[in-house]
């Protein structure tokens, strides 16, 4: 019992197909029977040839068996058993057991219906037509030659054959049918289960995505609070470092200040990237293209980093192709951006030897080239092992020996998103020790077929005397433009330092300015004084800068229904400026301000009468 137990479990194992465990009821079917077959035969003892002939067949049968089983992924033992059973045992049944008369007309209708239970449409198709000729012969030969078929011996032998194939053939389908519908409730109720379970798995991973969903924008709000808290103060220390810096005429200070100037702006940039990469983040980075001239972003990248090359000692070499069209269209920010991050790093990771920039270009059709921007260093490099993990989001790489070299690990995956935003690729090139290069393929509409010319030339010329001209640059940036001794002006600050800030930075254009430290006192200067322009900072507490302006709109007997109102705000997330456009303000600047920034401001909303310029009044 133990023995046909295990027999069963085997036969029947899960990992068989239901086509395989079919092969193998018939299997065991025909060796269930030939077994007593055999037993009757060596008992009587007669037959000499019986004997072997049942031995044989036996040994087939079990041979037979142990080949499917050994192998249950071969399409074989099917295709074997249909073509034997239809092609040779039945055709050879229907001659010496009586003909269309008896049982046999039975079987074969067995072996066609099994055909298709066992095989693949393609197979059963061939083994079909080749039964449905085989079947038409052994009738028509039947019909034409009877002396061929070797009947029964009577009429009641033949309806007794008929019989027990109808009841063997009923009982095979019978089982075979009912093995089908249990394999298939097993199966149903297998993918139940599994159902629930996977809808069990759904909904924890909705729940998991609806709670990182959250993290999400708490995320995003802690980003945009923390550049609001950090942009404050920095804003403070930047604008009154300006101060110093304009005024102060002692040298030792002057370079104190310059310290902080520079510090300040790094940490600026910082403060930039990280809001740059939860931006990218959360898909909301968008590229804004415009027309722009290929020279100046070049020209700009220059200045910005030939003095830091040159604090380190280190040479630095543009050069271009000057056949690279003047005149491109595309996101100007981003690819100064994209070009300074490869820029500054170069400078950072080198201590000797050259960095050089280049500026190359491909036709992609008519309307479009990809520039290729590289940047080769004479640098640390970086070991091929790390060069996969360059472009991931905070990693920084030889973090030992990088110890004293800041940075965060963002400029590169930056870089890389800016690029791909626009189509192109980076890719780097780099040998430890020995130096790296980065390479951008950007592409870009072209705006104009003018040519950008040798401008390396130009560059070169300039190294000598870059340092004299960035102070006469920087001197003119602070240098006010214009001045407006009748112009009234509200700025409105929670923060008293940034009030002294925007003061500090009007001083020079005379202009009459007001500061409130709060919403509410805005609306009291704006009920008694007509201004000419509001500053309006955004984030102050009890009443914020969008519910101050929405109040001066609206203040009955109010004098400035109609001033302009710029929101002056250290939000710089995205769509903060739609933001701020939509509730009515004129303009937005965002914190730490620029007085040029501030400047060029006024000069557009102050009324023109109020105005004097410069170069008017020399
Ligand atoms: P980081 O702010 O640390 O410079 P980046 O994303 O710009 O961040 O660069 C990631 C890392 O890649 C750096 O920490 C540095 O180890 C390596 N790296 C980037 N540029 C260079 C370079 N030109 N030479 C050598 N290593 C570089």
């Amino acid at each position: 019992m133990k023995f046909l137990r295990k027999c069963y479990r085997y036969f029947f194992r899960d990992e068989l197909s239901i086509r395989h465990k079919l092969v193998n009821v018939i299997l065991g079917s025909a060796f269930l029977v030939q077994i007593p077959g055999l037993i009757v035969t060596i008992i009587i003892g007669t037959d000499f040839y019986g004997i072997v002939t049942q031995l044989v067949m036996t040994a087939v049968i079990a041979a037979v068996m142990y080949f499917t089983n050994k192998f249950p992924e071969s399409p074989i033992p099917p295709i074997l058993i249909t073509v034997i059973g239809n092609i040779f045992v039945f055709p050879i049944m229907y001659f010496t057991s009586g003909g269309y008369g008896t049982g046999i007309v039975i079987w074969m209708l067995f072996g066609a219906i099994f055909t298709w239970l066992l095989l693949d449409t393609k197979w059963a198709i061939v083994i079909s037509v080749i039964n449905f000729i085989i079947v038409n012969g052994c009738l028509r030969i039947e019909k034409y030659y009877p002396q061929y078929v070797s009947y029964l011996g009577s009429r009641d032998d033949e309806i007794v054959d008929t019989g027990m194939a109808f009841i063997f053939v009923t009982v095979i389908f019978g089982v075979i049918f009912k093995y089908q519908t249990h394999s298939y409730e097993k199966q149903a109720k297998t993918l139940r289960e599994n159902d629930d379970v996977l809808r069990t798995l759904n909904e924890d991973l909705e729940e998991a995505n609806i709670r990182l969903e959250s993290a999400s924008a708490a995320k995003s709000s802690f980003l945009a609070n923390m550049s609001h808290e950090i942009r404050t103060p920095i804003n403070a220390v930047l604008g009154m470092d300006e101060m110093i810096l304009r005024e102060c005429k002692d040298k030792q200070i002057l370079e104190y200040a310059n310290d902080i100037d520079s510090a300040g702006h790094q940490l600026l940039s910082l403060v930039n990237d990280i809001l740059d990469f939860s931006k990218i983040e959360s898909g909301k980075m968008e590229l804004h293209p415009v027309e722009f001239e290929l020279f100046s972003v070049m020209n700009d990248c220059y200045n910005m980093i030939f003095m830091r090359a040159k604090r380190k000692e280190l040479e630095f070499i543009v050069e271009n192709d000057p056949n690279i069209p003047a005149f491109l269209y595309g996101d100007e920010v981003r690819i100064r951006q994209i070009i300074m991050n490869l820029l500054t790093n170069a400078v950072k990771y080198t201590k000797d030897g050259s960095v050089r920039l280049s500026f190359n270009y491909e036709t992609i059709d008519d309307e479009h080239i990809r520039l290729i921007v590289a940047v080769k260093d004479t640098g640390i490099g970086i070991s091929e092992e790390n060069q996969k993990y360059l472009f991931d989001s905070f990693k920084r790489i030889e973090e030992k020996s990088n110890r004293n070299i800041e940075g965060t690990g963002l400029g590169l995956t930056i870089t890389k998103k800016f690029t791909e935003m626009m189509g192109g690729t980076i890719e780097v090139l780099s040998e430890l020790y020995e130096g790296s290069t980065f390479t951008g393929r950007l592409p870009q509409k072209v705006a104009d077929r003018g040519t950008i010319g040798n401008f390396s030339e130009r560059l070169n010329k300039r190294i000598e005397n870059i340092g004299e001209e960035n102070r006469r640059v920087k001197e003119e940036e602070k240098k006010e433009q214009f001045t407006a001794p009748r112009a009234r002006i509200l700025v409105v600050d929670d923060v008293k330092m940034n009030l002294n800030v925007v003061r500090l930075l009007l001083k020079n254009t005379l202009a009459q300015i007001d500061l409130a430290s709060s919403g509410e006192e805005c609306l009291k200067y704006t009920l008694v004084k007509r201004y000419d322009v509001i500053l309006m900072d955004h984030m102050m507490p009890l009443m914020d800068g969008i519910e101050a302006l929405h109040k001066v709109r609206e203040q009955a007997d109010g004098l400035n229904l109609d001033t302009p109102v710029v929101a002056l705000t250290a939000n710089a997330l995205v769509g903060a400026q739609e933001m701020y456009l939509e509730e009515g303000f004129v303009s937005y600047l965002s914190k730490p301000v620029k007085s040029t920034d501030l400047e060029e401001c006024l000069l557009k909303l102050l009324p023109e009468d109020k105005i004097e310029r410069q170069d008017e009044k020399s």
